[in-house]
């Protein structure tokens, strides 16, 4: 299973031409499961702010068109984020994953509302992620998810390595403590809800 889709740092990249060969590559495989990352890095600003935008409103369309969901990177982007997800969103068929959550609670929320899932990594085992794991804590069971994002942000114990898809069990050690569960039911409740959300349609 994979996903597909112009990442906001190449926003700048994206075109007729790109859109062409996403839908191309979406339309004759079926292991494309979810359009993304798509969204908006403010943070990084490897592609000019009104362009990030531009094109985060565009592919949401297409996505929609296809009945995919999403899978949204966003960074010191929030209210942005929010907005043209209100705008361009609100009615979509299909929702998706806030992936690699950092944002605060209030976005937790919004996203939620929105009827989007939320994603953890490593980060929210960092000693600074306190706003993080209020969130993670918060977080309803059937919209919890949890992921890797490797070779980045490596969970404590490993902080600082290359991160390892087997490491993802220390970021479900860290939310199972905080929300009082075992590993094993962080492990059947994000599985559960992956597959809601990805193989579902
Ligand atoms: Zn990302």
């Amino acid at each position: 299973m994979t996903a597909i889709g112009t990442h906001p740092h190449d926003a700048r990249h994206y075109d007729d031409i790109a859109e062409e060969k996403i839908t191309k590559l979406i339309n004759e495989n079926a292991g494309v499961v979810a359009w993304g990352e798509i969204g908006l890095d403010f943070h990084y600003d490897n592609s000019p702010r009104d362009v990030q935008q531009v094109v985060f409103a565009r592919q949401l369309r297409s996505s929609e068109a296809l009945h995919l969901p999403v899978i949204i990177h966003t960074r010191e982007a929030e209210t942005e984020t929010v907005e043209i997800l209100e705008s361009e969103y609100a009615d979509a068929e299909r929702r998706g994953v806030f992936h690699c959550f950092s944002g605060s609670l209030d976005l937790a929320k919004t996203a939620i509302d929105l009827g989007f899932y939320i994603s953890f990594s490593g980060i929210v085992t960092f000693k600074k992620a306190e706003d993080l794991r209020t969130a993670a804590k918060w977080v309803p069971s059937d919209r919890l998810l949890i992921e890797t994002d490797c070779p980045f942000l490596a969970p404590i114990p490993f902080r600082g390595k290359r991160n390892e898809p087997s490491y993802v069990v220390e970021v479900a050690r860290c939310i199972a403590e905080l929300r009082d569960v075992t590993v094993q039911q962080i492990g059947e409740t994000t599985t559960a809800n992956f597959n809601r959300l990805f193989c579902a349609g």
